[in-house]
């Protein structure tokens, strides 16, 4: 199976490691082509505002935006404002895959980045997961096709609705494989 890692900016290979560990193939996503092959994609970590930036000076956005609409996709932390099907503070054009309302930068500067122990849905099948969380957004509303995942404390931290899912925190960045084989697990084709 082979997977893309939008690769403009941002958090790539912790990704790339754990998706080769459980044994699919990486494509870095730069420009349209590279959105050939791939049965599903992540649009990691990093900065959405340079992200969207860079998307329309590789006049990748309209694909891009075309394949997320029609195939799997997972965006973590940036990646999940770009999926989003609005943004707040400030609000951001974004790529409208799922019906979520997320807020950037929502957690404050004292707590701008920390690790939180996560609760499991009984929708989420794998064993539960800590969240590394860094400047993260909050998903400050969903539509009704929206299943929550993970939560922190009482919020969704990670949801999907379909063949799209957000998680606000970085599960690249510790032990396991838990949520990338989840999400090869609605890529087979
Ligand atoms: N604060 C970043 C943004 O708004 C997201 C941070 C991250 O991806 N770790 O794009």
């Amino acid at each position: 199976m082979k997977i893309g890692i939008l690769a403009l900016q941002g958090a790539v290979e912790p990704h790339a490691e754990k998706l080769r560990a459980l044994g699919a193939d990486v494509v870095e996503v730069r420009v349209s082509r590279d959105l050939k092959d791939i049965q599903g994609i992540i649009l990691p970590g990093g900065e959405s505002t340079a992200m969207i930036k860079i998307l329309h000076k590789n006049q990748l956005w309209d694909d891009l935006k075309a394949f997320t609409a029609t195939h799997p996709s997972w965006g973590v932390c940036a990646g999940a404002i770009l999926l989003a099907r609005k943004v707040t503070s400030p609000e951001q054009e974004s790529l409208n895959a799922i019906d979520v309302e997320i807020e950037r930068n929502a957690f404050g500067r004292q707590n701008e980045s920390f690790i939180g122990d996560l609760v499991s849905t009984p929708s989420w099948p794998k064993e539960p997961v800590s969240g590394v969380f860094i400047r993260a957004p909050r998903i400050r509303a969903a539509g009704p096709g929206v299943q929550v995942l993970l939560k922190w404390g009482d919020e969704p931290v990670m949801v999907r609705s379909g063949k799209t899912m957000l998680s606000t925190f970085h599960p690249e960045l510790t032990d396991g494989t838990q949520v990338h084989d989840y999400f090869l697990s609605f890529c087979q084709p």
